[in-house]
């Protein structure tokens, strides 16, 4: 995954190399510095895409994953989240979150899924206390099936849900870890 990015930043840099051999007019400091700016949003971007983690851990990225678990700012903080990560783990997957939860600090925005995170399709996407705001749902309306769990039945992110679940999210997801801790592991 390192090395794909590598690559991926080779290309942009050659492709903004491209570009600066097609201007007719004398490079100046401020066409450089624009460039080199372009081509650090550009890395921030691909990063994104590529769904690498900034803390280089070996937890799989949200667009590789076949089940996502995400959360939204209603969890409130970091250690929250752990229990979305022991859910998708036994559910074989990752954990990714909405833009509100990136913005708290409570994931890195490597997990960030929508419009300016990364476009996911998973198989299966479980949507925790999200609200489903139209940026949220351009990166995730693609996934096979989608579970929404919120407290709000008017929350938009039932209008695509497969399966809606009105309800507390710290209720549900501890209920639906401990019956999958206890049901027989797949073969
Ligand atoms: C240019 C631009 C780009 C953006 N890009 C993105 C993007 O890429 N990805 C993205 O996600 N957002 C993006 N946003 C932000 C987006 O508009 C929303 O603000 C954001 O998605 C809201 O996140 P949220 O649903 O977690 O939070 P909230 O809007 O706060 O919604 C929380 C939801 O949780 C429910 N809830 C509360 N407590 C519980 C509970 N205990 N159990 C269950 N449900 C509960 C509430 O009813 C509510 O529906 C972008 C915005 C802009 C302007």
């Amino acid at each position: 995954m390192k090395i794909k990015i590598e690559e991926e930043n080779k290309q942009i840099l050659n492709a903004y190399r491209g570009i600066l051999r097609s201007m007719k007019t004398k490079r100046t400091q401020a066409d450089t510095k624009l460039i080199r700016k372009a081509f650090d949003v550009a890395v921030d971007a691909r990063e994104s895409i590529y769904g690498v983690e900034a803390s280089g851990n070996n937890e799989m990225g949200v667009a590789d994953a076949d089940v996502i678990v995400s959360g939204g700012r209603p969890l409130g903080s970091e250690d929250n989240f752990a229990s979305l990560y022991e859910l998708a783990h036994l559910l074989g997957g990752t954990v990714g979150a909405s833009r509100a939860a990136v913005d708290e600090g409570y994931q890195p925005v490597a997990r960030q899924v929508g419009l300016t995170g990364t476009v996911v399709a998973p198989r299966l996407y479980i949507a925790c206390g999200i609200d489903g705001a139209i940026q949220h749902l351009a990166g995730m309306r693609g996934s096979q099936v989608i579970v929404a769990i919120n407290t709000n039945p008017d929350a938009p992110i039932f209008k695509i849900a497969t399966y809606g679940c009105v309800m507390d999210l710290f209720e549900l997801v501890p209920a639906l870890t401990a019956q999958l801790q206890a049901s027989p592991q797949p073969a």
